[in-house]
């Protein structure tokens, strides 16, 4: 197959525009053009008048010396052989395996652990502390609703992990050379996702159709060997001579294994706390604060896309914003959610914590993203237990500015910049449930962070008009951006000081989001499989 990359064509193309364009590219007739696979879409739209699609395209030619149009194409670089995209099996169990390797968390990391690990014939047992997605989404629901809280089973805890509830964005900066990001979406394809997500250049999946896949993904481990069990935390991770033995249970059980991986994500502060009083080596991670800001998406729309706004290639706009401060720390826009709702996502009694979630549709009337500002290590002493405090610290005063009832403390963008304390609520509505409380936001981060926002904000402005307007709503506060804490591990994904032990995803420190976090997810699998064949 042939591969041509970067095919520019106007928005509005024709649909024999692709199809001319190959055969007038390659110089073939139109006999010899079997199929056309888009392999990527993504769009440019630095001029929002004037926007082009971008595509990958794989081309199925016939009766075409294909090495001889590579050579003929050599010094093109739109124009090679494609590459071979499919996932390989590292391992396969033998028959008689007796060990089974121990899974802790069944959020995007370890559902991918999981699953590779069953398909590889390793039968795997799974332990997630919150409950199954379709109990765990009426916890959570009910939380938003009556501000009752349960502490393990909510927006970070349960099957699925932290991005059930969510927009289920599926991109990623991360190196890919082996594919496996193609892997993850192929999965979540045939687990019921659109099959979009895997061409287009900025996938997302929407909440609700995420929590149907995550069901029948857990379907699929069971009826290849898995085991899976909810409700089931793990208190401590036994380890002998710097090696793990097994893993106990909240329940008191011990679950025997040499290999556990662990992808317990970034909110489990009290898994934390164990591995640190057992020795395993931890270090403290850089992570952002901030708060949610909201803004009209029709706004949005029609400062990205111009008079093309709401053509439906493009859907809801996005957008992605950086600022570098005076005061050398830098603000930036994360997680956005075009046509979303700003959410509850706690999982600590009395603290406020903000994320944001959309459907697939993202046909609701607000954006949101977080605004943050990047913490480093050197701000809570290099201590990563330091780290967690100081976002305690932050989610319980939210908790208390807001009026100590799981509303979140919110305030207009144009209050915000001025200093003043509460004025009215202008055209954005607010979306966070269960509700805001309108009050003062400077003494909710630490005054560098705070500085920063108000100097961020109208730069930002200049990039997207309005963005700093005095209607756009702010809520607090954004703390679980990524972990304070990085579980490091060596080149065969072992923890660098207790043998046995794979940490992985977001919570250790090597993933930044569901689409990542599901390739690491691979990666250990990987790993533990290799292990378990040698030993
Ligand atoms: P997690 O998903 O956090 O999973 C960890 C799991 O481990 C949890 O289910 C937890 O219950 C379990 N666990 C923890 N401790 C124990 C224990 N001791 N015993 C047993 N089980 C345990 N990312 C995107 O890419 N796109 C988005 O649109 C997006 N939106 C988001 C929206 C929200 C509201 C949130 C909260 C996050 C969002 N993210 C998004 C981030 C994304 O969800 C995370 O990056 C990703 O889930 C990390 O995956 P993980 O498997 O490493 O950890």
């Amino acid at each position: 197959m042939i591969r041509i990359n970067e095919v520019k064509l106007p928005l509005d193309h024709s649909e024999v525009a692709l199809h001319d364009f190959v055969i007038n590219k390659l110089s073939i007739n139109k006999d010899q053009l079997v199929d056309i696979h888009v392999f990527k879409r993504g769009y440019d739209a630095r001029k929002k008048n004037d926007i082009y699609l971008i595509y990958t395209l794989d081309i199925t030619l016939k009766d075409v010396d294909e090495e001889q149009l590579l050579t003929t194409f050599a010094n093109d670089h739109q124009v090679k052989a494609s590459p071979d995209t499919s996932y390989k099996y590292v391992a396969q169990a033998p028959k008689d395996l007796t060990e089974r390797p121990i899974v802790i968390g069944m959020g995007p990391c370890g559902l991918f652990t999981g699953l590779i690990l069953a398909q590889m014939g390793f039968n795997p047992i799974i332990l997630e502390r919150g409950k199954s997605v379709h109990e765990r989404a009426k916890d959570t629901f009910r939380f938003w609703r009556t501000r009752e809280l349960n502490t393990e089973s909510n927006v970070q805890f349960g099957e699925g992990g932290a991005g059930t509830f969510s927009d289920g964005k599926l991109y990623s900066q991360v190196k890919d050379p082996h594919f496996l990001g193609l892997k993850v979406k192929q999965e979540f394809v045939a687990a019921g996702a659109p099959a979009e997500i895997i061409y287009v250049s900025k996938p997302h999946i929407g909440t609700y159709k995420l929590v149907t896949m995550v069901e029948k993904m857990r379907s699929k481990i069971i009826e290849l060997g898995g085991e899976i069990r909810f409700e089931t935390r793990v208190e401590e991770i036994n380890i002998d001579d710097n090696q793990v033995t097994g893993v106990t249970l909240s329940t008191g059980e011990v679950i025997p294994s040499k290999h556990v991986a662990l992808a317990i994500g970034h909110s489990a502060r009290d898994t934390f706390k164990m591995l640190h009083d057992k020795g395993v080596h931890l270090e403290a991670q850089s992570f952002s604060v901030g708060f949610r800001i909201e803004h009209k998406q029709a706004m949005i729309d029609a400062a990205r896309f111009g008079k093309n706004a709401g053509h439906p290639l493009l859907g809801a706009a996005d957008y992605k914003l950086v600022h570098h401060c005076k005061n050398g720390r830098s603000v930036y826009s994360f997680c956005m959610c075009p046509g979303g709702v700003v959410v509850a996502a706690t999982s600590e009694l009395e603290s406020v914590v903000t994320n944001g979630m959309s459907q697939y549709s993202r046909s609701e009337r607000n954006a949101n993203s977080a605004i943050v500002v990047g913490i480093s290590p050197e701000d809570f002493a290099n201590d990563p237990m330091q780290g967690i405090a100081l976002q305690r610290q932050l989610e319980r005063n939210a908790y208390v500015l807001g009026g100590s009832s799981y509303d979140a403390p919110a305030q207009c963008v144009g209050d915000f910049l001025a200093g003043k304390t509460i004025s009215q609520m202008g055209d954005v509505e607010p979306s966070y449930k269960p509700n805001v409380k309108l009050t003062d936001l400077s003494t909710s981060l630490p005054a560098y962070a705070i500085e920063a926002i108000r100097e961020a904000l109208p730069a930002f402005n200049k990039k997207i008009k309005g963005f700093s307007n005095a209607d756009s709503m702010l809520t607090g506060v954004e703390t679980r951006t990524s972990s304070p804490v990085q579980i490091k591990r060596g080149k065969d994904y072992q923890s660098i000081n207790t043998k046995g032990l794979y940490p992985g995803g977001e919570g250790a420190g090597y993933a930044g989001g569901i689409l990542s976090a599901g390739i690491d997810g691979i990666k250990v699998a990987e790993a533990i499989a290799l292990d378990m064949l040698n030993a």
